[in-house]
This record gives C-alpha cells, sequence and structure tokens, in this order.
C-alpha cells in the first residue's frame, strides 16, 4: 500500500454552489461524520458491476450465479478488512441502526446491557427493552474503564451480558479505549459490540486485536453509498436468536403442519438475519470501499488525516470566541470529527452563515446524542425541555454546537477555507 499524501478521488468534488455574496465557489462538504462522499473507486466498481446484476440466491442463470458471488465474496471482503475470526458471520444490514437493533432483538433471555449515556442514539435506544443500566459519562478514558468495571462488578455473575461502546464519538471524535472495555467486558463474563460507525471510516479495526464479539458499520460514513451496513462477530447469538424478519432468504424449509399452521427451519447461516431480496449492489459497494482504503493503505490515511485534525485544531484556537468540545480534554487522541460553538452566536445562524457565505457544508444541532451534547455544553443532562432549542442570544450559553467533520477525501482548501470563514 502507498501512504496516501493526497485525498482520495470522491464523488461531488466539482460541484459549485452560489454564494449568498455572488458568485460561486466549489461545495466544501465538510459533514463526512453523518454521510461521507462516495470514493470514485467505489463509484467505478459499483458501475462496472451495474449492467450485470441478477437475483441473487436462488437464480439459475449466468448472472444470478455472478450476483450470488459477488454477494458472498463481499462477505468475506468485509470479514478481511475486519479481521474476523474464523466462525464469526457477518450480517449484512441496512446501517448501524438496523445492525444494533439486531443485536438487541437477538440478545438471550435475562441480559443485562451496559452502555455510556454519551453515545448515539442508535447505541443508546435498541436496548431500552432489556435490563439494561446507562452509565454517567466519563471524564478520561481511564474513568471510563473503571466506570464500566464497576458496574460489571456489581452485575448478576451468572447471567448473559453486553457491553455497547463507540469507537470514536460521533461529537467529538474522540477515540474511546476500545481494548480496555473489551478487556473489562471479558474479565467479568459479559460481551462487548463496538459501534464502529465513525472508527472505522478513519482508522483500521481489527476485531481480533481489540478483541471485540461485534463490530457495527454503515456503508455511508465509509464512503460507500447509502442503504448498506454490517453487523459482524460471533454467531452463537445470532443462531440462537429468532430471525430479526421473517421471510425468504432466512428460511431453509417451510411446511403446513398438521394441526394448520406453518413448520419453519430457519438458516443458521448469517442469512437467517437477512430475509427478503438484499441490497446487492449496496453490499457490493461496501466490499468496493474495504478493498478501496486497504489498498489506498490506513497508515496514509490516518497520516494525514491527523495533519488535517492538527491544522483545525489550530486554526479554532486562534479564534478566542470558539470553544472545541471534548470529554477527554484538549489533548485527546480524535478523528477527523471537531465540535465547537462560537461565544454570542446562534450555532444553526453560525452553521447557515458558513453555507450560504462559503459554500462550506457542515452540521449543526445535538448529532443524535442528546445526552452526551447537554453534557458537553453544560445543560442539564436530564432536561429534555432544552432540547433542540437553539435561539442563544450573545453571552447565552449555547444549546446546540457546530460540527465540521472530514476524511479521506478532503482537500487541505476545505479546510483553509473553513478556519478562514470561522476567523
Ligand atoms: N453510531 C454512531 C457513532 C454514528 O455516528 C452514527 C451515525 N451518525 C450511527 C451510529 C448511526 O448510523 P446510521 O445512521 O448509518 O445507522
Amino acid at each position: 500500500a502507498t501512504a496516501a499524501t493526497t485525498p482520495l478521488p470522491v464523488l461531488g468534488s466539482d460541484v459549485t454552489v452560489p454564494l449568498v455574496t455572488g458568485g460561486e465557489v466549489t461545495y466544501a462538504a465538510l459533514d463526512y461524520a453523518a454521510s461521507a462522499p462516495a470514493l470514485q473507486r467505489v463509484w467505478d466498481d459499483v458501475a462496472a458491476y451495474a449492467p450485470y446484476y441478477g437475483s441473487v440466491h436462488r437464480g439459475a442463470g449466468y448472472l444470478s450465479q455472478l450476483s450470488t458471488d459477488l454477494f458472498e465474496n463481499s462477505r468475506r471482503t468485509v470479514a478481511e478488512f475486519l479481521d474476523c475470526r474464523d466462525g464469526d458471520q457477518v450480517v449484512f444490514t441496512r446501517s448501524t441502526t438496523d445492525s444494533l437493533n439486531l443485536l438487541a432483538a437477538a440478545l438471550p433471555a435475562d441480559c443485562q446491557v451496559f452502555v455510556f449515556e454519551t453515545e448515539h442514539h442508535a447505541s443508546l435506544l435498541p436496548w431500552r427493552d432489556a435490563r439494561v443500566t446507562y452509565l454517567n459519562a466519563p471524564r478520561t478514558p481511564g474513568d471510563a474503564v473503571t466506570t464500566l468495571e464497576r458496574a460489571l462488578a456489581d452485575r448478576d455473575p451468572y447471567g448473559p451480558a453486553l457491553v455497547c461502546v463507540t469507537g470514536a464519538s460521533n461529537v467529538t471524535g474522540e477515540l474511546w479505549p476500545v481494548k480496555e472495555l473489551a478487556a473489562a467486558a471479558h474479565a467479568h463474563g459479559a460481551r462487548i459490540v463496538l459501534d464502529a460507525a465513525q472508527l472505522a471510516p478513519h482508522h483500521p479495526v481489527s476485531v481480533q486485536e481489540l478483541d471485540v464479539d461485534w463490530v457495527a458499520f454503515s456503508g455511508h460514513k465509509l464512503y460507500a453509498p447509502f442503504g448498506s451496513g454490517v453487523l459482524a462477530g460471533r454467531s452463537d447469538w445470532l443462531r440462537a436468536a429468532d430471525p430479526y424478519l421473517a421471510g425468504g432468504g432466512a428460511s431453509r424449509k417451510v411446511a403446513r403442519r398438521a394441526d394448520g399452521g406453518v413448520e419453519v427451519e430457519w438458516h443458521t447461516t448469517a442469512a437467517r438475519h437477512e430475509a427478503g431480496s438484499p441490497n446487492v449492489i449496496g453490499v457490493y459497494a461496501i466490499a468496493a470501499a474495504c478493498r478501496a482504503l486497504t489498498e489506498a493503505g490506513f497508515d496514509g490515511l490516518v497520516a494525514r488525516e491527523q495533519a488535517l485534525v492538527a491544522r483545525v485544531r489550530a486554526g479554532l484556537a486562534e479564534v478566542p470566541e470558539v470553544k472545541v468540545l471534548s470529554l477527554f480534554g484538549d489533548d485527546a487522541p480524535r478523528v477527523g470529527v471537531i465540535s465547537f460553538v462560537v461565544e454570542g452566536w446562534n450555532s444553526s445562524h453560525f452553521a447557515a452563515a458558513l453555507s450560504a457565505e462559503y459554500g462550506i457544508g457542515v452540521r449543526d444541532g445535538l448529532f443524535c446524542a442528546h445526552p452526551l451534547v447537554r453534557t458537553l455544553l453544560g445543560s442539564d443532562p436530564q432536561d429534555p425541555g432544552e432540547c433542540g432549542a437553539p435561539e442563544a442570544e450573545p453571552g447565552e450559553r449555547s444549546l446546540n454546537a457546530i460540527r465540521v467533520s472530514f476524511g479521506a477525501g478532503t482537500p487541505d482548501e476545505h479546510l483553509d477555507r473553513f478556519i478562514g470563514a470561522v476567523r
């Protein structure tokens, strides 16, 4: 793999947008944490395959066989990308949200779940029907580990338990101590699922090295298009659970019963949770993205992104009114995701001005992590009344934030324009 010192080509890099101040500029997409632009390589791979696609798994024709091979090979590509163990399953889903809801639906009876209140809602909410313990926001990575250890030490030691944790925060970009949390979970007989929605696009993720039981991520944040995601990991809970969706593809044998009902034998492979005709193009695109990132080389991608993170941090540090949000401290390692507030500015107005006056696309709000953003902004995490109320006057505390996020396709110029605009 060659070190990436220049951005990888992505779709939309030559799109121009009009400015309210007159003229037009190329659009600076700085909202990668929501959805990253697709890599040109991914698009080309999909375009080359698209004319040949056919039904998967049951078609006898040549194109069906081709599509089935590409679909099943995509599973192997993803398993390699994530460095899965022998015997792990790769289930194709619609998104990270879908993957975590699938796992929540597959929990063994009486499973206890432990999750930090700082998680994205996709990791926070699927466990509401289980015996869930929400853990308070830690203020250092070490604090996260001790908080988890303390909670696990108090748990019923004989029942099953699951810890759900993010690899990188979608708000602060901060990296979480996944390996240490996994060791703590396992030491107490619990399992762990990694929400890698924000980690996988920025860092190599090794299931074996991190020793996590499952990983979830989304294609549209990993430089593939919308509509496909992954849940990969241990097969036992997945094999024992009822299918996530009932239907064709998940069932191996179906027969009428003497009592008038139907008898079903479900697959025990990943197909068990993939009923219905799958998103073959979306799955193929994820595999294409995994190949493209691996070939580009994460060493170079990470080094370049870290240089960009340092540049943005330095640029923002020069503006006294800017306060960068962080849970673990200003120097904590982070991916290319940075949220901030600007004193005297309403965050929504600020983001709108970046768009209208500079052609820069960021995001403002609470980023589907309401308890975390409220904690970071110093408002009451338990007060739903404050949610989404954006009208902070000069001198008042902000009630939402601005997020700039970037990655493998971001040219330096976009970030320089952003820093200049903030200034
Ligand atoms: N987890 C994290 C950390 C995220 O940032 C996101 C998306 N913002 C999700 C989960 C959910 O991903 P999706 O919307 O693709 O389901």
